[in-house]
């Protein structure tokens, strides 16, 4: 979105806020919730509405740890930032089942568990060897030889306690727990830090004071900031659901081809697959979503009709994209802007909000109330 002299002239009202937070996300929404817990009055502001952004777009997969197989992720970032990032995306979980318990049943969810499936004997040992490298670190995987699923995987890796959300409505419930307020349809265009104790944020409908920012922006990180650029790489990610199917084909979450294929059956029965888009790269370098791609969609109907046979003639009721935030080595951004101070931030989830985003919203906001460190998460690790 861009925003034309007219639309906001200069003439907006002057409104001054203590803690202002851009983007709505499930970001903003558990940044928000943690300004509040430590006394601060927080306003957020978004261009759409609450979660329209990849927050309500995603599979809902609440699946614990990283972007990449545990021992390759020794192998780039080190066993101790390994180990904080478990850590973290544990803590996160635990925040995601309390806002849940808080919502008295306004949030779907249920504890079915994940697989990490192999599409070829060689993902099946990449799969043994993250699996006897996490069970070293005494975390409790299971690694099974054969196919659970019997539909044609090699191996995989069972992690029982994980989960599956109805992720709009958790959104929801966190705002709603959050007591913040919530400026929809007021896209962020300029911020200025004209001295030590204010930040100026130009928007749609007002001229911010604020005095402090948070960025929750996620793939759209680069629009506000230059900042972000080559920090944050804006891709689209697509999925399709099917028709509510007679039977259950899934009792678990479901990924595979080193994660760029996931599948999960939703609450009212359908068939959810998503992914593919590392056979269409250059389609996926993208910051709309609100287009999909044949090629990509093509490539899920393949896969549907190859590993779900029983679901190849089930309509397709719903196809739609999302655009997510990677971060430049995969591992969440936590900082304050270099040459604006007031100004923190909390983007680069790297398609895994759901597993790490919680402690990322905290330690962003810890940051700019208390000046602690964001450990593995602080960004001036990319200089
Ligand atoms: C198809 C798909 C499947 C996924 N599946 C999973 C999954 O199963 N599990 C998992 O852990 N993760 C998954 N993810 C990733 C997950 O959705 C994201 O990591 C998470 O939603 C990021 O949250 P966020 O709040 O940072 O970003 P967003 O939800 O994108 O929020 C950013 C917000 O900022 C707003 N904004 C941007 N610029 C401005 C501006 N200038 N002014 C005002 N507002 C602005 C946007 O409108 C948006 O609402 C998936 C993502 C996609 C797209």
């Amino acid at each position: 979105m861009t925003v034309s002299i007219w639309q906001a002239d200069g003439t907006q009202p002057i409104r001054e806020v203590d803690v202002l937070i851009v983007g709505a996300g499930i970001i903003g929404v558990t940044a928000a919730y943690f300004f509040k817990q430590a006394g601060r009055e927080v306003v957020i502001t978004e261009m759409r509405d609450l979660a329209l952004g990849a927050s309500s777009r995603n599979a809902g997969f609440l699946i614990t740890g990283l972007d990449t197989y545990y021992h390759h992720a020794i192998e780039k970032y080190g066993h101790a930032v390994v180990r904080e990032l478990w850590n973290l995306s544990l803590q996160t979980h635990g925040y995601w089942r309390q806002f849940i318990k808080q919502s008295n049943g306004a949030v779907l969810t249920e504890t079915c568990g994940s697989l990490l499936l192999a599409e070829s004997e060689e993902e099946a040992r990449e799969l043994e060897i993250a699996a006897r490298t996490m069970q070293q670190d005494k975390l409790e995987v299971e690694f099974l030889t054969s196919d659970p699923l019997n539909r044609g995987y090699c191996a995989a890796i069972r992690q029982s306690w994980d989960g599956a959300v109805h992720p709009y409505q958790l959104v929801r419930a966190i705002y709603e727990q959050s007591g913040a307020e919530l400026i929809a349809n007021n896209e962020v265009y300029a911020i200025t830090q004209p001295d030590q104790h204010s930040v100026t944020v130009a928007t749609r409908q007002y001229i911010f004071k604020a005095r402090t920012v948070l960025l929750c922006t996620n793939a759209y990180s680069c629009n506000l900031d230059p900042y972000f650029v080559g920090k944050v790489i804006p891709t689209r990610a697509q999925v399709l659901a099917t028709a509510p199917l007679k039977e259950s084909l899934l009792d678990c979450c479901g990924y595979s081809d080193y994660g760029y294929m996931y599948y999960r059956m939703t609450f009212d029965n359908r068939l959810l697959i998503g992914g593919a888009r590392h056979h269409h790269r250059d389609l996926e370098n993208d910051t709309m979503d609100d287009r999909i791609s044949d090629p990509v969609q093509r490539s899920l109907e393949r896969y549907l009709r190859e590993r779900f046979p029983e679901a190849a003639d089930a309509p397709i009721d719903r196809r739609w994209a999302g655009i997510m935030g990677f971060s430049v080595d995969g591992i969440p951004l936590v900082g304050t802007l270099p040459d604006k101070p007031r100004v923190g931030f909390a983007v680069g989830l790297t398609g895994h909000g759901l597993a790490t985003g919680a402690v990322t919203a905290e330690r962003a906001v810890e940051l700019l109330l208390n000046g602690t460190s964001p450990g593995a998460l602080d960004a001036r690790r990319l200089g």
